[in-house]
């Protein structure tokens, strides 16, 4: 009897829906900013990750526009064969000055720069050392690598150095993986620890700062930075998404590691190269991190006021650990995540639910722009306490 070979498809939607756990997308229209139109209703965002407002900013449109006026809008190839153009070189270099590494490369996105990078530096013979809490392409780029992948628990550097004296002598190469600002928690890794213990174990090192760059230390370098690590070997690894407005992803380091991924990580070779209007937007957004420190100001500014209001006002609430404009707190299940993320549109708030199997427990993330008002806060304050009462 011949059965539908894709019914357990539905079956599987109908468990996702038993669990809460059932996700769809929702319209936003017009820019992004701090306020934004979600189906039709005006919301405060708390939901984004456009940490300095560029993404709606006037200079990076006109950058694109005029990127895509002079270049068209497809890059037509990847980089090796008809997809390199000087506005590609433009952004390697400016981010390889913000990171003050030799060199840089951008990838078409994150996702895929973690992919490649790691699939490229370890295989089968190797060890990959990985926080639990790290972001879904480190895993998956340290499955694709072939590695024997070993997940140590959240930010646990005694369990880190533990793991690398039973282990590390049995491979030939050693890799460490770890988001810097860990992205649904806000935390930070303890970078420093890792890296001496790198560096003690003969272990590569790459760390994801994703949501660091243009956030963290003094010029906005990330975390790197911001614990004064600059300058050790590090594999850096970051988006153009996020507080660069864009999209892209790149990696930063050593000439010679570069030099080694334009010719090894597959998921730039064989690949269309960043389009003309993403690249120049890009640009034109790591100029204004090196060239307006005061955004960033006002976003740790527009942190501490929520922190205060906060634990002035709502001293009940159980906010997860955080040194970043990440703020999370935690909720029983996915169902009460849900009530709550819906009560605070109708406040007028625009703050996600995030639900496992993106994080082992629920919660509510915020995430603060520098382009939010000391209103903007007191009102997501006020929403808060009416779900709490
Ligand atoms: C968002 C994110 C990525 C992916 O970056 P994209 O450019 O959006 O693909 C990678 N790592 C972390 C930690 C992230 O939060």
């Amino acid at each position: 009897m011949a059965t539908n070979p894709y019914d357990w498809i539905e079956q599987s939607l109908e468990t996702i829906h038993r669990a809460d756990w059932y996700r769809s997308v929702q319209t936003i229209e017009g820019r992004p900013g701090a306020i934004v139109q979600l189906e039709g209703q005006s919301l405060i965002n708390f939901a984004s990750n456009d940490y300095l407002g560029l993404a709606g900013d006037e200079r990076l449109i006109q950058a694109a526009v005029a990127a895509t006026q002079e270049f068209g809008t497809g890059s037509t190839g990847s980089r090796l064969l008809s997809g390199h153009r000087e506005l590609h070189g433009q952004l390697e270099q400016a981010i390889a000055s913000l990171k003050q590494t030799e060199d840089a490369l951008v990838f078409s996105s994150g996702y895929l720069a973690n992919l490649g990078a790691i699939a490229a530096l370890v295989g089968k013979r190797d060890l990959v050392l990985s926080d639990q809490y790290n972001h879904s392409c480190l895993k998956n780029g340290a499955l694709l690598s072939g590695a024997n992948v070993i997940e140590y628990p959240h930010c646990d550097v005694d369990a880190l150095r533990s793991h690398l004296s039973q282990q590390r002598d049995r491979y030939r190469r050693c890799l460490i993986l770890t988001d810097s600002v860990f992205s649904m928690d806000g935390d930070l890794c303890p970078l420093p620890a890792i890296l001496e213990l790198a560096v003690q174990f003969s272990c590569m090192l790459l760390v994801d700062e994703a949501h660091a760059t243009g956030v963290l230390g003094v010029t906005g370098a990330g975390c790197v930075e911001h614990f004064g690590c600059t300058g050790y070997q590090i594999v850096q690894v970051g988006t153009l998404s996020k507080a660069l407005g864009s999209l892209g992803g790149y990696i930063a380091g050593s000439a010679a590691l570069i030099d080694f991924l334009r010719n090894r990580a597959a998921s730039w070779i064989y690949t269309t190269a960043l389009s003309p209007a993403d690249t120049a937007a890009a640009l034109s957004a790591v100029k204004i991190i090196q060239q307006e420190p005061e955004r960033r100001q006002q976003l740790w500014h527009s942190v501490d006021y929520l922190k205060q209001l906060l634990s002035q006002q709502l001293p009940k609430v159980k906010l997860l650990p955080s040194e970043s404009p990440i703020l999370c707190f935690q909720l029983e299940s996915a169902a009460d995540a849900l009530k709550v993320g819906k009560k605070l549109i109708t406040s007028g708030i625009f703050a996600p639910a995030i639900r496992p199997p993106t994080v082992p427990t629920s919660r509510i993330r915020l995430s603060v722009m520098a382009t939010h008002e000391p209103v903007h806060i007191e009102r997501l304050v006020a929403a808060l306490s009416q779900v709490d009462g």
